[in-house]
């Protein structure tokens, strides 16, 4: 469709990472002549070999790799100007673009234009992987080609490519993805939450909102719009929608939508018809917030083709995405859970809400100084024993003190989750939890979330 349009076209690409590689490639192999710019420094960019082997790729191909400064002379006979997520639209090189009457785009954009399969939109600030990850799953109980990609590690614009007509599409989207995006059609589009977050790239809690509002704004009539019923700013979303606005809610019984149901069963009521799926307690992902996420994907699937009967082993069998309470093993009767993901204080507090208690926490890591009144409280009320590691143990120790914790109940792993483990399964008798959900980042440890989550996994499976 869009791709003999970028014949002889000459197309800057701003930002050195995964999207950015991927539409050059797009656009390169579209007809278009391709340069790629980035403000880092090219031996800083290249430190990371999966970016060094995409810019020896690039340039490969003829595509020329620029670094460091971006002076406006890189936009001189460019007619089409990419961005990155990661690059905001105020940096002066594209606010010089926008001033020269460029087409500034986005790699998500370039996706929605080359797809042939419809394409289901998820968006939010919580919930968005899950619900992605969850929702690709349900797909493929029915469509025999079906694609994962967008703000999940894998450009939308590949999947985009890949994914026949009758195939199907999930998408991650993020705020930063619709910053300069000005034309992006969901068939099915789904606004989970809107809390804030990322106010410092976008100015305001306003701009923010309509960032993810862009998700639907290229919606018609015959498109679907899955708004979550529970949070006021999604509510409200209903108002502006231009397709067809189906509600979810895991607090109340809706007339029209997707909602668990008095005796637990989550159903979908739509067109005077009620689909029964699974009783809620049933899903393979667990707490509140995973419920949430679940009526989110199955209400795109149903809109998508899915039928009930191929949801239903799929909701059971799904076990959620990694490191977000992921369950490990069970060794003795005790269940060990890793929640590394949970990188600040408001993620765990979702993880112990997932559990009726009798939980080992393993907590703590590179402190991001944030107040622990809310989140000790429900440690106390909810942990039989509290381990911390990191640079943040002595200030959370301090807290959990505060909130009634005793001192025998506090116990001190140092920097080593080997210590961490083997002192939690040292204490744990048959029934408990010990969960791994550090309210921390993890830099004092380790390189990322997913590092520290793997050798949790790694300690718990060795035990
Ligand atoms: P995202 O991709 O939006 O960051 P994830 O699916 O990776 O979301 O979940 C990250 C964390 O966000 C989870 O570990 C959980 O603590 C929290 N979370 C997940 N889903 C929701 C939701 N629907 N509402 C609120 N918080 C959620």
């Amino acid at each position: 469709m869009g791709e003999l349009s970028y014949h002889n076209q000459a197309a800057l690409v701003i930002g050195a990472g995964i999207s950015g590689f991927a539409a050059a490639k797009y656009l390169a192999a579209a007809g278009a002549r391709v340069m790629l710019s980035d403000a880092k420094e090219e031996a800083d960019a290249e430190k990371d070999a999966s970016a060094q082997k995409h810019i020896e790729e690039l340039r490969a191909q003829g595509i020329s790799c620029v670094f460091g400064a971006q002076r406006e002379e890189l936009l001189d006979g460019i007619d089409l100007v990419v961005l990155s997520p990661a690059v905001p639209e105020r940096i002066p090189l594209v606010q010089a673009a926008y001033a020269c009457g460029i087409r500034v785009t986005t790699e998500v954009e370039l996706a929605g234009e080359t797809a042939r399969a419809p394409i289901c939109a998820v968006t939010g600030t919580n919930g968005k992987t899950t619900t992605t990850t969850l929702l690709g799953e349900l797909l493929r109980a029915h469509f025999p080609a079906v694609g994962v990609g967008g703000n999940i590690g894998v450009p939308l614009i590949d999947v985009a490519q890949e994914i026949p007509a009758d195939g199907a599409i999930a998408a991650e989207i993020s705020s930063y993805q619709m910053e300069a995006t000005a034309h992006f059609h969901a068939h099915i589009a789904a606004e989970l939450n809107v809390t804030p977050d990322h106010i410092l790239r976008h100015g305001s809690m306003e701009v923010y909102q309509a960032m993810k509002e862009k998700l639907f704004a290229a919606q018609t009539a015959e498109d679907f719009l899955v708004l979550n019923d529970d949070d006021p700013h999604t509510r409200g979303m209903a108002n502006r929608a231009k397709g067809r606005v189906c509600f979810f809610s895991r607090r109340r019984e809706l007339e029209e939508g997707a909602c668990v149901r008095a005796d637990g069963m989550i159903i979908l009521r739509w067109d005077g018809t009620e689909h029964v799926l699974i009783p809620a307690k049933e899903l393979g992902i667990r707490g509140g917030h995973n419920v949430e996420n679940a009526l989110a994907a199955a209400a795109m699937a149903f809109f998508a083709g899915v039928t009930p009967a191929e949801m239903r082993p799929v909701l059971r069998s799904f076990k959620g995405v990694e490191h977000r309470i992921e369950f490990v093993r069970t060794l003795n009767g005790v269940s060990y859970y890793n929640d590394s993901k949970a990188t600040n204080t408001d993620s765990a507090i979702k993880a112990l809400e997932a559990f009726d208690g009798h939980i080992i926490l393993i907590a703590g890591g590179d402190d991001k100084l944030t107040d622990l009144t809310e989140f000790m409280a429900l440690v106390c009320a909810r942990c039989d024993e509290l381990i911390l590691v990191g640079d943040a143990a002595e200030r959370f120790a301090a807290a959990a003190l505060d909130a009634g914790i005793s001192a025998a109940q506090i116990h001190r792993a140092g920097y080593h989750m080997e210590t961490a483990v083997r002192t939690a399964h040292a204490l744990a008798a048959e029934g408990q939890t010990v969960l791994l959900s550090p309210a921390c980042a993890s830099f004092d440890m380790y390189g990322g979330y997913e590092e520290r989550g793997q050798d949790f996994k790694r300690i718990v499976n060795e035990l």
